[in-house]
């Protein structure tokens, strides 16, 4: 039986560009489909678009310009931006491979067909990395590679750089992915945590085809502080190492203050013991919510539901192999 490669897309407000999309990756996929003997589905999300895009898609899935594929529209009730509409869509995903790719035509669909035969080649994920990134601000390449250093430092999952939410998965890791009931979600840190075969896939990151980034500042900062959040407890073992740091300075700092009293007797009457209460007092608060943020952090660790392990392939099977023959 042939397999199906589904293709998912969230897209918001991507009037100026979607017909485009369409056109560019229909006429791709129907070029792998005869090549690899395959059948794809289509998956649009349209994530609360206030312009034409919604009409616009259901005339294009009208069009039947496609013959090896369906179009499958998911429409949100209203805008819950690029990460929950891309889940959303995966969802609906049937396919043995699947594929998301931005709606803007910044990952040239042409590369598909290489991604393609990496995983029937028996790569579980194919992630594209980009090698050129033009039409792209300084300021937003600067801010990037300064979140992925950051990011590589402070968590434990290897978080490729200079990547997006533009790869190939097989459907095990989907269906992983599926299962993981986070709310905050950082798609390009969750697959990555998943593991199995995955492989790196370049290419040159083309401009936007038409309109505008859908990605302001505000949204870039949202998507980096769920990145630091769901993977790494650095932020609130803050207040734990601080309070160390504090406490061993000021059980010296509190040494001198008792010399300075009883021995030089250079204090005015009611500093030392001042000083010495606002020291300790101060670095056990800081300590006491050191500890408290170790307990959070693994609440929150329990909480994300993730599963502990995952397995490659079973043992046993491996030696039932030969009588099935
Ligand atoms: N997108 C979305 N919902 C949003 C914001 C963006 O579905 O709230 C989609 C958008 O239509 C595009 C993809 O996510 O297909 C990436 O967005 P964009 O191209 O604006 O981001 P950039 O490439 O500038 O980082
Ligand atoms: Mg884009």
């Amino acid at each position: 039986m042939s397999k199906t490669l589904s293709v998912v897309l969230p897209c918001f407000n991507e009037a100026e560009v979607i017909g485009k999309t369409f056109e560019r990756l229909v006429s791709a996929l129907e070029k792998v489909a005869l090549s690899e003997g395959l059948k794809y589905q289509l998956v649009f999300v349209n994530d609360g678009s206030k312009d034409s895009t919604l009409a616009q898609l259901h005339a294009l899935a009208k069009s039947g310009t496609f013959q090896n594929g369906v179009v499958d529209i998911i429409s949100l009730s209203r805008n819950f931006g690029h990460q929950l509409a891309l889940t959303a869509g995966l969802r609906f995903a049937i396919g043995d491979g699947i594929i998301s790719i931005d709606a803007d035509l910044q990952d040239p669909p042409e590369v598909i067909h290489e991604m393609v035969r990496l995983w029937l080649g028996g790569a579980d994920v194919v992630y594209a990395v980009r090698k050129e990134r033009p039409g792209e601000t300084a300021f937003k390449l600067w801010t990037a590679s300064l979140f992925y250093k950051a990011l590589s430092r402070f968590t434990e999952t290897d978080i490729p750089k200079n990547t997006g939410d533009f790869r190939l998965m097989s459907r095990r890791v989907l269906d992983i992915f599926n299962a993981m009931p986070e709310r905050h979600r950082f798609i390009r840190g969750l697959i990555p945590w998943i593991g199995f075969k995955q492989i790196p896939y370049e290419y040159d990151r083309d401009e936007r085809a038409a309109g505008e980034t859908k990605y302001p500042f505000k949204r870039m900062l949202k998507l980096a502080i769920d990145a630091f959040t769901s993977f790494s407890h650095v932020p609130l073992k803050i207040a734990y190492y601080t309070g160390l740091t504090f406490a061993l300075l000021s059980f010296v700092f509190a040494g001198w203050v008792v010399v300075s009293h009883f021995l030089l007797h250079s204090t005015v009457p009611g500093w030392s013991s001042l000083m010495v209460a606002v020291l300790v007092l101060g670095s056990l608060n800081l300590l006491v919510l050191g500890i408290h943020g170790e307990y959070i952090g693994r609440i929150y660790d329990q909480s994300k539901g993730r599963p502990i392990y995952l397995v490659d392939f079973e043992a046993s099977r491996i030696h039932e192999l030969p009588h099935l023959k």
